[in-house]
């Protein structure tokens, strides 16, 4: 039995609101359901929630919900119009005091006033993921006094980026702080803090998550040229998060798209050494907003995250406003199948001649290892409170598949996020002491994953309450009397 290893994260919206939909998406293989708290009002973001909860429990499936906060991106305002067409050499001005509401060919307003302090002569501006760009001439009060180098429609709320960052904005918006509430109400699984400038943003999303009495994991969007302009820098922000994405649309505008490939790659690295999740995301799939298959380009870009061993790969128009949001599930669900046979996938080198830090690490650890290098090893169970035993496994490279056996909604939603990490509920403590391995493996002959003659690693702790507890690794031949 071969399970997709690598999870599909895909963004919920317009063509994704129907039940029928959510339920084709749910089949075709999503993991975890993104709510983009940059559109829609909370009721929307409440009844998506609703949905995929329930559709998921009807097929048995496990699928995290994360909802990513908008954060401070700079918009322009809008136009008289909705939409002007700038051409290469013309002058074009962002101005604080122009009315929001009356953009014209020669000027629009912005709501973010430290654009023009933060801005300065011969900085490169970049509108709409920078398919228009242009260079500060002139800085006054009040206005950004602009010549376009590349020319191109730009209409109503378009996203600016300064190329090479820098901009001072804080991660955390007003409107964020009450997204946090909302997250914490709606009991999501994933929280995403979009423009971190570093870890004390995040810190700050955690002490806020913790006041509003969430329990989300955080994600930190690397999408700023700051978060990415030195290994200290990068670390600081991955150590500070329990998952990381790279978010390739805003960081490609802001550090250029000649080093985007080299910076996730490394990302991917960072974040897997310090034990995090990470999904890759953006532009996966971009021409499945109106197409029912993926070009050749885009099939690559998927597999080259998979063999990178990125935990996830994430659909954003494509699943939320596209024409085949099920068609770009399916696409990526078979790519990352495909990309999982290749040798890069599976093959590990076991963090030789590291330390590890903890107790339970390491008998992670060493399960891989075993797994690994003993053929007979079909399957691992982990038994686990708040999922980060197998998490720390799912670092590792192998084709042997996790089996996260937890009691608790949050950790069964929660594994959906991690490469190659099955959910399985199961409440080891409603169980005497000498029959709980014997019901573990149960259940993987239960569902055909292993048959008698296999062997099976499994982890637990002695207490099963204790969080981080994890000190046994058993290896079991099924079919054998177990205790
Ligand atoms: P966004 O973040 O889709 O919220 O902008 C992802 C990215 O920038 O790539
Ligand atoms: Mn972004």
């Amino acid at each position: 039995m071969t399970f997709r290893r690598t999870k599909i994260v895909a963004t919920l919206g317009p063509s994704s609101n129907s039940p029928e939909v959510l339920e084709q998406l749910i089949l075709a293989g999503l993991d975890v359901a993104r709510l983009n708290f940059s559109h829609g009002s909370p009721e929307e973001h409440k009844a998506r929630a609703r949905l995929v909860r329930e559709l998921a429990a009807k097929h048995g499936r496990h699928v995290a919900l994360l909802g990513d906060l908008q954060g401070p991106k700079i918009r322009i305002a809008k136009f008289a119009g909705k939409r002007i067409e700038l051409n290469v050499g013309d002058r074009f001005r962002f101005s604080v005091t122009h009315p929001r509401d009356a953009g014209n060919q020669e000027v629009v307003g912005i709501d973010y006033p430290d654009l023009v302090k933060d801005c300065k002569v011969d900085d490169e501006l970049l509108l709409d993921d920078g398919r228009v760009v242009m260079r500060v001439e002139r800085v006054t009060a009040d206005e950004l006094h602009c010549v376009v180098l590349i020319g191109g429609p730009l209409s109503d709320h378009k996203g600016i980026n300064r190329r090479g960052g820098g901009l001072t904005a804080p991660a955390l918006t007003a409107k964020d702080k009450a997204d946090i509430k909302l997250a914490a109400e709606m009991e999501l699984d994933y929280l995403a803090v979009s423009f971190p400038r570093d870890a004390a943003d995040m810190e700050l999303a955690r002490r806020l998550r913790d006041e509003a009495g969430g329990t989300a994991w955080l994600v930190a969007k690397i999408e700023r040229a700051e978060a990415v302009a030195d290994d200290e820098a990068l670390d600081g922000l991955i150590r500070a998060s329990d998952a990381v994405m790279v978010a390739r649309g805003d960081l490609g505008v802001e550090i250029g798209d000649a080093e985007l490939v080299g910076i996730q790659k490394k990302i991917i690295l960072h974040a897997r050494r310090y034990n995090k999740a990470v999904i890759t995301a953006t532009q996966m799939m971009e021409s499945m907003i109106h197409s029912p298959m993926p070009t050749r380009a885009e099939v690559s870009d998927v597999a080259n995250a998979v063999l990178d061993y990125t935990d996830a790969v994430m659909l954003s128009a494509e699943s939320a406003a596209g024409e085949y949001p099920v068609e770009a599930v399916q696409a990526m669900a078979r790519i990352c199948l495909g990309a999982e046979k290749h040798p890069t996938s599976q093959k590990s080198s076991h963090r030789l001649g590291q330390a590890f830090e903890r107790c339970d690490q390491s008998v992670a650890l060493a399960t891989m290892y075993t797994a690994n290098h003993f053929p007979g090893v079909k399957a691992i169970i982990s038994l686990t409170e708040s999922g980060y035993s197998p998490l720390v496994m799912s670092r590792i490279r192998s084709s042997v598949p996790i089996f996260a056996f937890s009691p608790h909604r949050e950790t069964q939603a929660r594994v959906a996020m991690f490469r190659g990490v099955q959910t399985v509920p199961f409440d080891p403590a409603a169980l005497p002491a000498d029959k709980v391995s014997q019901a573990a493996v149960d259940e993987l002959l239960k569902r055909g994953v292993v048959q008698p003659g296999d062997w099976v690693i499994l982890t637990k702790g002695d207490s099963y309450h204790t969080t981080g507890g994890t000190n046994t690794m058993k290896i079991l031949h099924v079919g054998d009397p177990l205790v």
